[in-house]
């Protein structure tokens, strides 16, 4: 075994295998995978391997059909067979729903040349002979849907990498991870140790206890699931052809032909927990006990729909263990508290996704980036507040509805909630409704009396369309008190925090004490990594705003440059509360409770100064998301309540009044103004999302080469706002945009009413060459074309006068 290797991956599951493969197809041969018993120990053996290639995010679509199109090079590669079988996929509709979700996948794989299209009841009865297709509203048929052969994939890509100079070691656990002060790793096991710079946790049902060797704990836990196969059912044996699979996701079963047989599979309501607190080490090709009683509602639904799986006699049910994340999507990427330990784990889908996780993650480990935005992947995503309660709750739902579909806007109630702060109880009683943000519950909206408390979901317009619109109203017309507590606050201090900024971020950073400055932060690959503002509070002292969600994400990029002496930066999220106070009336508002000079010459734009509120201590800052006048003011956590109810108080004797972030979500479309998450993301370079100008090549800043070589490129696509022709939706974000003659142009990133401009809006991504003022596009909303124009200005305060008044 070698003493020393440049990536040390650790399980030989379909995941490991394939990541090790893709590092030395990426040039890193000096690699090495420990497995703790034979390769495919875990979940991969005993999978259905069914594989799709369409997803409602159209990145993961792409890599899942990266994964489709690498089984047969990787055969043709090996020599070895991945035992694949691509009959196609069915995707049946049986609600409205469920209708227009498919046209949307459909209008996304087009964009992408992906194979999906709708067919006709007797093109899916010709497809599909054994399938009762009444009562189905739509069918969507995908040519390279199927399965495959879970080892021959797993051992394809080992003896792929074992070709290329990779070693694989069987029967090797590794039992020790411990960092070394210079930032590398020494791996133990019983044959010896490795040193390496990079660890690649792929332990699948053991990725908790494998993080715990490195003292990371894994939002992870395992479930049950089952599927059985049938005896051989005499109409597919008479075939001479394999049959589509069929995805019913509104019956909640999948099932494909196994041999002769059919294979159905169920993700259950009444799902059960396995090895909560820890998958033990001595478990090996075990299944469990068969429960088909648990999964007999799905299976009846099956029988309903393709009546030969309730003659048939069941073969064989295979009981096994999978690892879910609270959300279901893969916790990927390195783990940002430590230097090269990178996590691929998690992963539900694994023979769909396998060939694109281990291609992006050699890249990750590799160039510092992944090629694709992967945020909803990135186990950045979890802190430590996604502990074992909420992750075992969510994964309760998760499971309990994994064919459920996913709204946009949707936020699901399980393990709720975890972190709240001083004011959610008032809040509650001046009616908000809840949303998850990093862990904290923050109000979308706030109800009337008499309207319900509980959102409804679905394509169109909704239940909170209305309340929202009142209130973004309200703001524009008077004023509006939003809770922005869950921007991430951090705070640098000490004699280098100027310089220290400065290294960082692609702006400069204010010198005269009371300015602030919006700033880009650039990625590996000189797209934008994040948005920030700001700001000189003291000589020494500067705080920064960024994205909430994205606070773990950032510390990547802050980890890269070492603060000089004396300096600090520490996050000051949980410490500090903040509210958005906004709108025309806003001024007056503050004024009536404070001392200090708010007046225009007072208190210019972009602007701060600490204040007095209500007898609050607050740190004000004069910008608004809203794109309206307004300020941000920053207290202590513990003045938060005090400071909401002097600011209610005082907005309600001029009509203003709480604004939930739904509503900020609108204000600020309707400004323009981008997004992180959305509109700003590593996949976009600054002259295409329009921050070009806040880009300081005068100065050295994290990422400069990129980020320099990027800007000497032509833009490849524009950030643009669009006004759509639509009805009864609005567009909500991951929605393709085509050219009038059905040519991909590009996709929406964000979308929603503007109540005040009464315009559907969206801002988005189109080709340079088209992004022209005027022009006209095609929105796939609902699935189907809606007319969008390319607006030469956002239409809201174009001179800037409510803004900077
Ligand atoms: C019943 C069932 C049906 C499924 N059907 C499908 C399907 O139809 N389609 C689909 O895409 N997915 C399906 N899956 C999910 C699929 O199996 C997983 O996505 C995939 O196998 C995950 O692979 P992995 O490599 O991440 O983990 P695993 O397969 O769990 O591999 C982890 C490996 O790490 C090794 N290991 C652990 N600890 C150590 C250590 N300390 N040292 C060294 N090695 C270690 C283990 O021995 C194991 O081999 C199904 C799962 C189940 C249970």
């Amino acid at each position: 075994m070698r003493s020393h290797a440049q990536a040390v991956v650790i399980g030989g599951g379909v995941i490991g295998c394939s990541i090790l493969y893709h590092l030395t197809k990426a040039g890193w041969t000096d690699v090495v995978l420990l497995e703790r018993s034979e390769l495919t120990s875990g979940s991969t053996w005993h999978a259905a391997a069914n594989m799709h290639g369409l997803h409602d995010v159209t990145n993961i679509s792409r890599l899942q059909h990266y994964t489709m199109n690498l089984y047969k090079e990787l055969e043709a590669e090996t020599g070895q067979s991945c035992g694949v079988f691509q009959p196609g996929s069915l995707y049946l509709a049986q609600t409205e729903n469920r209708v227009h979700q498919l046209r949307l996948q459909k209008a996304k794989a087009r964009r992408y040349g992906m194979n999906f299209h709708e067919v006709g009841r007797d093109e899916a009865e010709r497809l599909h002979p054994l399938v009762n297709f009444d009562g189905v509203r739509c069918i969507m048929f995908e040519p390279d849907g199927g399965n495959v052969d879970p080892s021959g994939v797993t051992n394809a890509y080992a003896i792929g990498a074992r070709q290329s100079g990779a070693e694989i070691h069987r029967f090797t656990p590794v039992t020790g991870t411990e960092p070394q002060p210079n930032g590398s790793w020494i791996v133990r096991t019983d044959k010896g140790d490795i040193r390496t710079p990079w660890i690649v946790n792929a332990a699948g049902l053991w990725a908790r206890e494998v993080a715990a060797l490195a003292g990371v704990e894994l939002p992870l836990i395992p479930t049950e699931h089952q599927y059985f196969v049938t005896e051989t059912i005499p109409e597919i044996s008479a075939m001479n052809r394999r049959l589509p699979s069929v995805a019913d996701r509104d019956g909640e079963y999948y099932l494909r032909q196994e041999g002769k047989g059919l294979l159905v599979g169920a993700y259950e309501r009444d799902m059960r927990f396995w090895a909560e607190n820890g998958t033990p080490q001595d478990f090996g090709h075990e299944l469990f006990a068969d429960d088909l009683e648990r999964i007999e509602d799905n299976m009846m639904r099956a029988i309903d729909r393709v009546p030969a799986v309730g003659t048939a006699g069941i073969k064989r049910v295979i009981n096994g263990p999978m690892i879910w994340s609270p959300d279901s999507s893969a916790l990927f990427g390195p783990v940002p508290e430590l230097q090269g330990y990178f996590c691929c784990c998690g992963i539900i889908p694994g023979f769909s996704q396998n060939g694109g996780l281990g291609r992006l993650s050699a890249e990750w480990i590799i160039t510092g980036e992944p090629t694709l935005d992967l945020f909803g992947w990135d186990l950045a995503r979890y802190g430590s507040w996604a502990g074992k309660a909420f992750t075992k709750a969510r994964v309760a739902d998760q499971y309990a509805h994994r064919f459920k579909i996913h709204y946009p806007n949707e936020e699901r109630t399980a393990g709720r909630p975890v972190r709240t702060r001083p004011a959610y109880e008032r809040q509650k009683e001046l009616g908000a409704v809840f949303g998850l943000n990093y862990g904290w519950e923050h109000p979308l909206w706030f109800r009337a009396e008499g309207e319900p408390d509980v959102e409804t979901y679905g394509f169109t317009r909704q239940n909170w369309w209305e309340p929202v619109g009142r209130e973004a109203r309200m703001l524009r017309d008077r004023a509006g008190i939003i809770d922005i507590s869950n921007f991430a606050k951090y705070v640098a201090r000490g004699p280098g925090a100027e310089t220290w900024l400065n290294t960082i971020f692609a702006n400069r950073m204010p010198r005269e004490v009371g300015r602030s400055c919006l700033t880009p932060l650039i990625g590996v690959r000189g797209g934008i990594a994040g948005d920030f503002t700001v700001t000189k509070m003291a000589e020494d002292e500067f705080w920064v705003i960024g994205s909430g969600m994205a606070e773990r994400f950032h510390q990547r990029f802050f980890n890269a440059v070492p603060l000089p002496d004396d300096t600090t930066f520490l996050s000051r999220t949980e410490g500090v509360c903040g509210f958005n106070v906004a709108g025309p009336l806003s001024r007056q508002i503050l004024q009536s409770l404070s001392n200090d000079d708010f007046s225009p010459n007072g208190f210019c734009f972009m602007r701060s100064k600490p204040v007095e509120i209500a007898g609050v201590t607050v740190g004000a800052l004069r910008v608004s998301f809203t794109g309206d006048l307004g300020w941000e003011l920053h207290c202590h956590t513990r003045d938060q309540l005090r400071l909401y109810d002097a600011l209610i108080e005082a907005g309600r004797a001029v009509g203003a009044g709480p604004v939930g972030s739904r509503a900020l979500m609108s204000l600020r479309l309707e400004k323009g103004y981008g997004s992180w998450g959305r509109e700003y993301s590593p996949e976009w370079w600054p002259q295409e999302s329009n921050l070009e100008r806040l880009i300081n090549l005068d100065k050295d800043f994290l990422n400069k080469s990129a980020c320099t070589s990027t800007l000497s490129k032509p833009a490849r696509e524009k950030m643009a706002i669009f006004e759509i022709e639509v009805e009864e939706a609005d567009a909500s974000g991951g929605e393709p945009i085509f050219l009038p003659d059905g040519t991909p142009a590009g996709q929406v990133t964000s979308g929603a009413y503007g109540y005040h401009v009464e315009k559907s809006l969206a801002l988005g991504y189109v080709r340079a060459d088209v992004a022209t003022p005027g022009r006209v596009f095609d929105v796939a909303i609902l699935g189907r074309p809606h007319r969008a124009t390319l607006l030469e200005q956002p239409p809201f305060d174009r001179d800037g006068s409510r803004l900077r008044g």
